[in-house]
């Protein structure tokens, strides 16, 4: 049991997917952090994966990765980006994890006699994953429930959470219910009947909303309010309006305008004295609005057409873009439509090159041809993960002369196997949760441009691969002006190359997009965007 008496928040979603609950859910984080609670955000995944690292980004965005080396859902990105405070494997929870641990435990006898069902099997090891976080002595733990009310594969998530309602109490739960309402532009109007429809969907399951959360185009009407608090048992000040805004970054202090902060705290009868103070949340949101100036950073990848595949990179441009008062625009390129003709016209005149993560072949030699661009024509490149494998291979087939130099994800034969699989991976047959995960110390070298950048020699950085740079060609490409000045101290594993006859030309093996946070904007991003805005 938690030390603490935790309070539980519960955020649900109804009418439609995509409504934004993550963000809701780290917006009210944040203004709750900022009355002085310790909070945390977790989120359930009613699909079977055991986590997202399978997942295609195309159907599921990106995958985060969380210190201690859990793939998880976007949406913790998204958790971290707003509380400015790490999130672990327990943050993240999916049908398949819950059905794992139940099988494994009834195999090993611990069920002995009895029949396992999803009722009380499945729904106690929800709820012992919803609390096992209180262990970590959080005043208040937010749990979105992925997924819409009335989805076969919610009902456990939601039965768990109406049970919990029971167990723990009134005023130790609470279920927020966010909405759609739609406009009718024939007759000009907000409808709230989907909404009505989607809380009592959630009531034939046993549970009544404690608040609404209503997304929305336009205002709503007065009236509209009153309908909605009426139909949908709660009071009016609990009907909470999500407008659609400029920036997802505007979300909290919308909903605070609205004393969302101030009916949580009520409902789950909490006092703070404190004001919610978002003063340099403000000062981000004014230099993110109010840019001095512009550079255009191409961003080479294979899965442009959905940009949450690079959400992390993309938020991690604005945090360290509006520090410095600079607004980023990004041209997405996709890799696979790159050839040495069109590549001048592409890339015309972009200040700065960010060559993606990724895994498979698909575009390989558009983000080849790109990053020999940028080393050419002097323009400013980070390169990540797959990124800097790829300025690899491009160095020690045009510079080095391995004209069939290769990463060995893409040729197992290639002569010149510049990055070739990781020694601790030769084995390893299953693909799910096997890479080389989470946050691994980084040595930097005195008098890098790496370590003036970051300040200190010592960082620590979070992984996500299998294949790494091949330490038998060292030596040549550091006498030919491609230096490795990050390295992980116990192994001697390359982590990060830069070129010192560049303005700026740094690959990094490491993810530093999951580390930046509006409150603490990645240094890297930061100094990558100080290059462009010189080019
Ligand atoms: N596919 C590469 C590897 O496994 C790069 C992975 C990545 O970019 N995250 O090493």
């Amino acid at each position: 049991m938690s030390k603490k008496n935790t309070k539980y928040i519960f955020v649900t979603g109804g009418v439609t997917s995509s409504l934004g609950k993550g963000i809701v859910s780290a917006s009210l984080g944040l203004l709750l952090k900022s009355r002085g609670f310790n909070v945390t955000i977790q989120k359930l995944d009613p699909y079977i994966n055991i986590d997202p690292g399978t997942l295609n980004p195309y159907e599921h965005g990106e995958c985060y990765v969380t210190e201690d080396g859990a793939e998880t859902d976007l949406d913790l990105g998204h958790y971290e980006r707003y509380l400015d405070a790490p999130t672990s494997q327990n943050n993240n929870v999916t049908t398949g994890k819950i059905y794992q641990t139940v099988i494994e435990k009834e195999r090993k006898g611990d069920f002995l006699g009895k029949t396992v069902q999803v009722i009380p099997h499945i729904t106690n090891e929800i709820k012992r994953r919803i609390k096992m976080l209180s262990k970590q002595n959080y005043d208040i733990i937010i749990t979105e429930i992925g997924g819409t009310v009335g989805d076969i594969e919610s009902l456990p998530y939601i039965e768990t959470v109406r049970q919990l309602k029971w167990e723990l109490g009134e005023k130790n739960t609470m279920v927020i219910h966010l909405t759609l309402l739609p406009y009718l532009a024939s007759s000009g109007e907000l409808k709230t009947k989907p909404s009505q429809h989607s809380v009592r969907q959630l009531m034939e399951s046993g549970i009544m909303a404690d608040v609404l959360v209503c997304r929305t185009e336009h205002t709503i009407p007065k009236d509209q309010r009153a309908k909605l608090a009426q139909f949908c048992n709660v009071p009016l000040d609990n009907v909470i309006e999500c407008k659609d805004l400029e920036t997802i970054y505007e979300v909290p202090i919308y909903l605070q305008k609205q004393n969302f902060d101030d009916v949580v705290l009520k409902e789950l009868d909490l006092k703070s004295d404190k004001e919610a103070d978002l003063k340099d949340w403000k000062v981000f949101l004014k230099k993110f609005k109010n840019p001095k100036r512009t550079v255009e950073i191409a961003l080479v990848g294979k899965y442009i057409s959905l940009q949450d595949s690079y959400i992390s990179i993309a938020e991690a441009f604005k945090h360290a873009g509006a520090s410095q008062e600079t607004e980023v625009k990004v041209r997405w390129v996709y890799s696979g439509d790159i050839t040495a003709e069109n590549i001048n016209e592409t890339l015309n005149g972009v200040d700065g090159i960010l060559v993606a993560p990724g895994f498979g072949d698909r575009g390989i030699e558009g983000k080849v041809l790109t990053a020999q661009y940028a080393r050419e024509n002097k323009v400013p490149m980070l390169g990540i993960c797959l990124g800097m494998q790829i300025m690899t291979v491009e160095f020690a087939r045009n510079v080095l002369g391995h004209t069939k130099a290769n990463s060995m994800e893409f040729d197992t034969s290639t002569p010149d196997p510049v990055i070739s699989i990781m020694e601790e991976q030769k084995n390893i047959v299953d693909k799910g949760g096997t890479m080389r995960l989470g946050a691994w110390k980084c040595a930097l070298k005195n008098g890098s441009k790496l370590s003036e950048i970051y300040g200190t020699k010592n960082i620590s950085e979070r992984h996500r691969h299998r294949y790494e740079f091949n330490s038998e060609y060292l030596q040549e490409f550091e006498k030919h002006g491609f230096l490795a000045t990050g390295t992980n101290p116990e192994t001697g594993l390359v982590e990060a190359l830069e070129m010192p006859d560049h303005p700026f030309y740094v690959g990094v093996q490491y993810h530093p997009e999951y580390k930046s946070t509006v409150a603490t904007p990645h240094p890297l991003f930061k100094a990558f965007i100080k290059a462009c805005e010189k080019k």
